[in-house]
């Protein structure tokens, strides 16, 4: 069968491949990307807290092109939140100023597709990668030539396993699902038993919120569906549309992320905050960086390596502080709720507020 050629493949229409995909076809470049859903975004796996730009700069002050990467159409925005609420197993509230929004995640992608294909990439849906062969790749469509393969396939990566790139370890699972009702703009974490190693939360949106719950498997003792029911039950909220999940990586930046002509982007590349399982923002700050070393390699014969030391000076600082935080709690507060309440008690309001910015608590 002969094949279809094409300079970058990008795999996974997720924010991190739209972004790559945007970016790349913006110099010129010749872009295919392949989504393996029929529809873009469905079904909504996400929290949808999107944090202000502000909030982005203030904890990846490296990263540039801030506007434009974060320029999100206003109906995009379904609820301004104006804080963080971290809630303690015995029920005390700590709120925390912090700026962001909720989005519908479908829509979300699907605005971000959309931008890539405005901006020359060529999407096909229903479309999975399937291996590699020799110089092609394979996929449920038919072969595929490319100068550069992109792996933007979410923390089970395949691109990375066909190509010998490390994988996130231990991503830990969250399911999320549409509660409907009116909640306060505030974005609430529940910590403790009801979530361990992670946390339940709700994020509200207008006449609804988002309502899920994560927990470190090596600390829980049931499933993660089972957590979900507790908590719903717990909260009484009235759920519409079904539940789901995957997985959160939660290790820190992994390395390499990069091979000859290959590359991982957003959570095959681990780029999420660990301490909040946050990794929209990081998908896209990631994608732009992903996007201008393609540029670089294919346009002036740069090095690919270039897209590892960018993502070091912009994002490996802050996620190896979130990394350490994580696994200091996992170690220390998690595990019990009189651990955990007490160790909150004793962080106090300004290093949460520290953690929630990826930042180390201490001093
Ligand atoms: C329950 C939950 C709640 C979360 N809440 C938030 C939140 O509120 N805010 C936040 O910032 N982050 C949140 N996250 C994390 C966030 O969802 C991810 O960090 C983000 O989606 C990463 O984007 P990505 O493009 O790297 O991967 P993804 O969004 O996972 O996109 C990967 C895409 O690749 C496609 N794909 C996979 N394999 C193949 C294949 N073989 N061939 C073709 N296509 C393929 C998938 O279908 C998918 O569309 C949450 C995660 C979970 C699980």
């Amino acid at each position: 069968m002969s094949a279809l050629k094409t300079d970058v493949l990008v795999v996974g229409a997720g924010p991190a491949g739209s972004t790559v995909a945007r970016y790349a076809a913006l110099q010129g470049l010749d872009v295919t990307i392949i989504e393996r859903r029929s529809r873009i975004g469905v079904p909504v796996r996400c929290g949808e807290f999107m944090p202000s730009i502000d909030e982005v700069r203030g904890m990846f002050p490296e990263a540039a092109g801030m506007e434009e990467l974060f320029d999100i159409p206003s109906p995009l925005r379904r609820r301004e939140i104006e804080a963080i609420r971290l809630v303690t197993p015995k029920g005390r509230s700590y709120d925390l100023p912090f700026q962001g929004y909720s989005t519908d995640r479908d829509r979300f992608d699907q605005h971000l597709a959309s931008q890539a294909v405005s901006a020359g990439a060529e999407l096909m849906t229903s479309c999975a990668f399937q291996r590699r062969e020799g110089d092609r790749f394979m996929t449920s469509q038919g072969p595929i030539e490319a100068k550069v393969l992109v792996g933007a396939d979410g923390p089970g990566s395949r691109v990375a396993r066909e190509t010998g790139l490390p994988l996130p370890k231990d991503p830990y699972p969250a399911v999320t699902a549409q509660a409907e009702g009116d909640f306060e703009p505030v974005l609430v974490m529940f910590f403790g038993g009801i979530a361990p190693g992670a946390y339940g939360w709700i994020i509200p949106k207008d006449g609804g919120a988002n309502v899920g719950v994560g927990h470190n498997p090596r600390l829980a003792d049931r499933s993660t569906s089972e957590y979900f029911r507790r908590f719903a039950e717990g909260q009484g909220f009235s759920l519409e549309g079904r539940v789901s999940g995957k997985h959160v990586p939660a290790q820190g930046p992994i390395s390499p992320i990069h091979g000859e002509g290959v590359l991982t982007v957003g959570d095959a590349a681990g780029h999420v905050m660990a301490v909040n399982g946050g990794g929209v923002p990081l998908a896209m700050i990631g994608g732009r960086l992903a996007a201008d070393a393609i540029g670089g390699h294919l346009l002036r014969g740069e090095p690919l390596s270039l897209y590892e030391d960018a993502c070091r000076r912009a994002l490996f600082p802050r996620l190896r502080s979130a990394a350490w935080t994580k696994l200091l709690a996992d170690t220390f507060a998690f595990g019990s709720d009189l651990r955990t309440e007490w160790c909150m008690l004793a962080l106090g309001r300004r290093r949460m507020a520290k953690m929630l910015r990826c930042r180390f608590p201490f001093p």
